[in-house]
């Protein structure tokens, strides 16, 4: 039996991603949180986890380095998910991308005026198709981390990034004004791999697919 090797990132993705691992019959030997290990074991012989960075998960996937792995919407889109076969959308890490102003900003008032924005971003791919779409000239500005203190020392005027509760903008004093689109998790499988090992990764995938259908 050939090895299956399963890219996954630690935090959020690596915690919903349990329950559908469980489902097709993988229980990690230990937790990414509390071990060093970049390789972790399973209880099956065949399957291992890769804990990458969450922007990272398709170059390892695409470059056959995983077989398997999942990442956000926000991060395929960004990487643009050439070569990768992207079977199932597994509802997990919801949010929204959203584009957030301070609440003292009028930014419907700044968009009648045709203002050109500056927009601080870690996803500059997306932000750009949506002010183009908008047809609004804006100033990208690309980020690492921690957009929402741009707008608070003047470095953008806006920021894109990524909203659940909405408690990080509340906490800056921040609104958002704009709904770019939802984002969730998505398996994204080598297609090679896909080929060739076939008999081991379709399983896998149907026991996802499971569990995504009964609502998770
Ligand atoms: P790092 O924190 O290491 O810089 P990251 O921010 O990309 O990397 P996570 O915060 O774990 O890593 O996010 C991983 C994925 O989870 C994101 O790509 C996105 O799809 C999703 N995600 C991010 N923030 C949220 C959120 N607040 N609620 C739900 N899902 C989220
Ligand atoms: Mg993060």
């Amino acid at each position: 039996m050939s090895q299956i090797t399963i890219a996954l990132s630690k935090g959020r993705i690596f915690e919903e991603t349990k329950p559908l691992l469980a489902a097709a019959g993988i229980i990690p030997a230990e937790d990414p949180e509390s071990s060093r290990k970049l390789i972790i074991g399973t209880n099956r012989e065949d399957v291992r986890l890769l804990i990458v960075r969450a922007t990272d998960v398709p170059t390892y996937v695409q470059n056959g380095g995983a077989d398997l792995g999942i990442a956000g919407k926000d991060v395929l889109y960004e990487h643009g998910g050439e070569g990768l076969y992207q079977p199932l959308d597994l509802q997990i890490a919801k949010c929204r991308m959203m584009v957030a102003v301070h609440k003292d900003v009028d930014y419907a008032a700044s968009v009648r005026r045709g203002a050109r924005l500056k927009v601080a971003t870690k996803y500059v791919k997306i932000a750009r198709e949506h002010f183009a779409e908008k047809g609004m000239h804006v100033d990208l500005i690309k980020l690492y981390g921690s957009m929402e203190l741009a707008p608070l020392v003047g470095l953008a005027d806006a920021i894109v990034d990524l909203v659940s509760t909405g408690g990080t903008l509340r906490a800056n004093n921040l609104v958002a004004v704009e709904d770019i689109m939802p984002i969730s998790s998505r398996l994204v499988v080598n297609q090679a791999s896909l080929k060739l090992k076939r008999a081991q990764i379709q399983p896998i995938i149907d026991a996802f697919a499971a569990v995504v259908s009964k609502g998770n």
